[in-house]
């Protein structure tokens, strides 16, 4: 693919870096050691898998990293210049274990084969070394092989390039290249963080001088510095790119991208083609994504929200876990990629949201869908293997399968429509179109052609079919035949020499032989036996020996063997050329075939769960009737508790005053656990899953397109940047209030919490004034300063709101019901209470704030002198319990007798006298 030369990072080779005494390696290296350091030199940033037979060896440094990353012994071999050479190996059948290991810990491996049997080499001469090279390069972004790559997300690597003219211009380009995905996009500066956050590459590429720029901008994002590989700026060139990026794809014309954007892109096919060593990898036509098109979700609000991954970086309790019901990775993989990027076209949204209400009407329809796509296994992998050379039988039998399958799928498709007077949405029009260009014969051929339960391997034959080849049928034949023969000359020879325990065996050095016990070996080398049985080797218990009969029965069946391997070979290549040939319209069907899964899982989740179609238009509408949050909702449901609905009403008022319906602006106050955090993130939730254009969990829903979604909750350290709670806190803010427009829907969970009242409330009240008076964002602002919800009176289009309580014999119950209106108290000792904390200390914060409520805020420092330092002892003893209280509290007023309540009431009577 890749015809400008890759050019190696610009740095001094590993020997010379190497301060290791590699001078004096390489002054007199024996003539293996001077290969793999030439080898070596070549490949610095990697770890040499060395291949020497059956396994790949390490030594000097990279041998010492591996065996401590992998648990393995480090052994010696040999001296080199007066020191131990180290070195570890690994079995090259446990090589890929390994190999995912060292991936997964960050190490590149270099995986270098032997070129040339060793029978070549030492025809030069006996002290010849086997031709070896580097065939494959292996890094986090450049893998390929199902087991170590992640099933159910894409494994993008990703390219980062910066022209600096009078301005900066940036671009991404990214591949996942075991599915052949590109993409390339041009960014702003202050865009790079999010847009590497949604990309989450597995490994970026970048030159030494653009990783220098964006450091001294302060734009690099710490968590990607350890994915970081550097290379060569000339791999960057945009001229040198305009070729390689024509000469890589069809009807591609480079010239009409953007400088930034060439040079990102042609630096990712040079390193992902360096990778392979030149394999051919085909990478889809790039698709150019324009940042306008996507609901721009920042890496805070996407950590915050718990999109993709929770807080703890567990998939699990994450809203992409709850909702995926796809029964592909594929549709996965598209998921988490809508997920990461909502769109912001009302049209293509609502095509999205058509099919899902199409799938959603009629279930009969879906079921037998989702049982078909069950049946098509995954696309585009096995052939990226397969264009890798890298593929197996396995992937051909998939493949075959794929297209039988999704070609009953589209007549399943098509007979809906038949069925149904309602005409298919357009997006399902496009879907059976794509499944319907598979080319039916070629999977029909490999189905004909390869065993269902094919090997791993295609280098030991046995794939092919029976009756799928004359040619091949007539050599399998043969060479089972001169078996048979065998098995009878075993009993022939037996019954000749009179040894009945004379067997013919086999094994890969001799090949065929006769072996017998160590004790009648003899007679076989006397006369009249000497003659016929010629003595090859002689064991402890056994000897061993040949005829001529054997020898040539042998000849007949390794020719067989050979002819049968053979056919079997070009059989596979012919296959493989004839798939890539249909590269394309595999890819596209494979694109469609996961929309459709995702499509049909979205209409699942919409049926079970009792979602409902938003109605997305161009307003400045955000209106959810009996919201729901997605994931607290089915946490709550497997606990046996219900989800309590809520509205929200952001929707730009029809007078600026009238504050009935909402604002545009909710000030939120209630108890702490009242359930403010679940009430803002649920409707960003509902916004998400309305634009990837998904059924939502409310009883409706209106939503005037956002374009940007902002979520600050909480916050925490971020020490590796040197940055406090507080600072974290307030560069979100600053962000929000700097980017966030007329369309943009704002949560705010506590702003000013981590500095004094005074700041914290002040900072919190300019915030609440700008995103009314100045940004005009749709937004929910959750906040304890209750002081705050004053402001409701001289902001327009602001109104209050509070989570309802309850309270009853001096506990606090929470209704999470949001109402209109100022919530009474954050009822925060009540919660500590509930929490645990000791009931000395619960009584004095009672006390304390008792005496803070009476008091004005400007008193407050009064009232602390006043305060005695402790109001009493205290220690850690448990808290008395009121008796009277515990009595009442088990008290069943129906299950008593008359009797039994009058001897309560006495008992009562006598513990409060005893107490007062
Ligand atoms: P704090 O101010 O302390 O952060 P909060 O008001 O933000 O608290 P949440 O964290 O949203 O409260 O909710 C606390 C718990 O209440 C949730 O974990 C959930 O179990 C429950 N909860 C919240 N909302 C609802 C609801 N609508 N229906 C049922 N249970 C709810």
């Amino acid at each position: 693919m890749q015809q400008t030369p890759y050019k190696a990072p610009d740095k001094n080779t590993a020997l010379q870096s190497n301060d290791n005494n590699a001078a004096k390696k390489l002054s007199k290296p024996t003539p293996m050691m001077a290969q793999f350091l030439e080898i070596k030199a070549v490949n610095p940033d990697y770890l040499l898998f060395y291949r020497m037979g059956d396994f790949y060896e390490l030594f000097f440094e990279d041998a010492e990293i591996a065996a401590q990353a992998l648990g393995i012994v480090l052994t010696k071999r040999g001296k080199h210049l007066d020191n131990d050479i180290p070195m570890c190996g690994v079995p090259i059948h446990a090589a890929q274990n390994y190999l995912q290991k060292l991936i997964a810990l960050g190490h590149k491996v270099a995986i270098c084969e032997q070129l040339e049997d060793p029978s070549e080499a030492k025809k030069r001469g006996a002290k010849s070394v086997v031709k070896r090279d580097v065939v494959r390069l292996v890094s986090a972004g450049t893998i390929t092989e199902d087991e170590l790559l992640p099933t159910n997300s894409n494994n993008f690597l990703c390219s980062l390039a910066i022209i600096q003219h009078s301005e900066i211009d940036i671009a991404l380009a990214w591949a996942d290249i075991s599915t052949g995905e590109t993409f390339v996009s041009a960014i702003k500066t202050e865009q790079l963080l999010d847009e590497l956050s949604r990309i989450d590459p597995s490994e970026l590429i970048i030159s030494q001088r653009a990783l220098d720029n964006i450091k001294q901008l302060r734009i690099f994002p710490q968590n990607i510095a350890q994915k970081t590989t550097i290379i060569s700026a000339e791999n960057f060139d945009s001229e040198l790119n305009l070729k390689r990026l024509n000469d890589s794809f069809n009807n591609f014309d480079a010239t009409s991208l953007t400088r930034a954007k060439r040079s990102a892109l042609g630096a990712l096919i040079a390193y992902i083609s360096n990778a392979q060593k030149n394999s051919n990898i085909s990478l889809r036509k790039p698709t150019s994504e324009n940042l306008s098109s996507i609901m721009a979700i920042d890496s805070a609000t996407k950590n915050s929200l718990e999109i993709l991954l929770t807080n703890n970086g567990k998939s699990k309790g994450s809203l992409r876990h709850t909702i995926d019901l796809c029964v592909t990775p594929a549709g996965s993989r598209l998921l988490a990629r809508r997920l990461a990027a909502p769109l912001t076209n009302i049209e293509k949204i609502n095509a999205r949201l058509d099919l899902v209400e199409y799938l959603c009407s009629d279930n009969i329809f879906r079921d037998e869908l989702l049982s078909q796509i069950r049946q098509i296994p995954d696309i585009s992998r096995p052939l990226t293997r397969l264009d890798l050379r890298r593929g197996g039988a396995k992937d051909l039998a998939n493949l075959g399968l794929a297209i039988q399958n999704a070609n009953i799928l589209e007549k399943i498709i098509i007979s809906s429509n038949n069925a149904n007077n309602t005409p298919l949405p357009k997006d399902l029009i496009i879907i059976a179109k794509s499944l319907k260009a598979l080319p039916l014969t070629l999977g029909d051929e490999l189905e004909k052609a390869i065993i269902s339960e094919a090997p791993h391997l295609v280098k030991d034959g046995g794939f092919i079919k029976q009756g799928y080849s004359e040619e091949l049928d007539i050599q399998r034949e043969l060479a089972h035949q001169s078996r048979t023969i065998i098995a009878n000359l075993q009993k022939q020879l037996s019954d000749e020499v009179d040894i009945k325990n004379l067997k013919i065996k086999h094994n890969r050095s001799l090949g065929y032989y006769i072996e017998v016990a160590a004790n009648q070996g003899k007679k076989l080398t006397q006369t009249p036996f000497s003659e016929k049985f010629i003595h090859r080797q002689t064991m402890k218990n056994a000897m061993r020996f040949t005829t001529i009969e054997l020898s040539e029965l042998e000849g007949k069946i390794s020719r067989a063997q050979n002819a049968a391997l053979n056919i079997e070979l070009e059989i596979f290549t012919s296959l493989c050329q004839e798939i890539l040939k249909h590269s394309e319209i595999l890819r596209q069907a494979s694109d469609n075939l996961a929309k459709l899964d995702l499509s049909v899982a979205l209409a699942k989740l919409a049926i079970e769960n009792n979602y409902c179609r938003p109605k997305i238009d161009n307003s400045l509408n955000f209106k959810i009737i009996g919201g729901r949050h997605p994931v607290v909702e089915k946490t709550l449901a497997k606990q046996g508790e219900n989800f309590i609905v809520n509205d929200c009403d952001l929707s730009e008022p029809i007078s600026a005053n009238n504050k009935q319906n909402g604002g545009q602006l909710w000030l939120l106050t209630g108890p702490n656990m009242g359930g403010k955090s679940t009430f803002l993130r649920q409707n960003a939730l509902i916004a998400i899953l309305a634009q990837i254009g998904s059924f939502v969990p409310a009883s409706s829903a209106h939503i005037g397109i956002i374009d940007r979604l902002f979520s600050r909750v909480g916050a925490s350290d971020d020490i590796a940047s040197g940055r406090s709670t507080f600072m974290v806190e307030m560069v979100e803010t600053a962000t929000i209030l700097n980017c966030a427009t007329n369309k943009s829907l704002v949560i705010l969970d506590e702003i000013g919490r981590g500095t004094s009242t005074f700041d914290g409330l002040a900072i919190a009240w300019a915030t609440a004034e700008a995103l009314i008076n100045t940004n005009r964002s749709r937004s929910l602002f959750a906040t304890h300063f209750h002081e705050l919800t004053a402001l409701a009176k001289s902001l327009p289009r602001t109104s209050n709101h509070t989570m309802k309580v309850r309270e009853y014999r001096g506990e606090v119950i929470f209704l999470h019901e949001v109402g209109v209106g100022t919530a009474l108290s954050s009822y925060g000792v009540q919660v500590a209470k509930l929490a645990g904390v000791p009931s000395q200390v619960i009584n004095r914060a009672r006390e304390v704030l008792n005496l803070l409520e009476q008091q004005p805020n400007s008193n407050a420092n009064a009232i602390f002198d006043e305060l005695p330092l402790f109001s009493q002892q205290i220690n850690n003893d448990p808290a008395p319990i009121n008796e009277i209280d515990e009595m009442l509290d088990n008290l069943r007023p129906d299950e008593l007798t008359p009797l039994k309540a009058i001897e309560i009431l006495y008992e009562i009577k006598k513990k409060y006298d005893a107490n007062k």
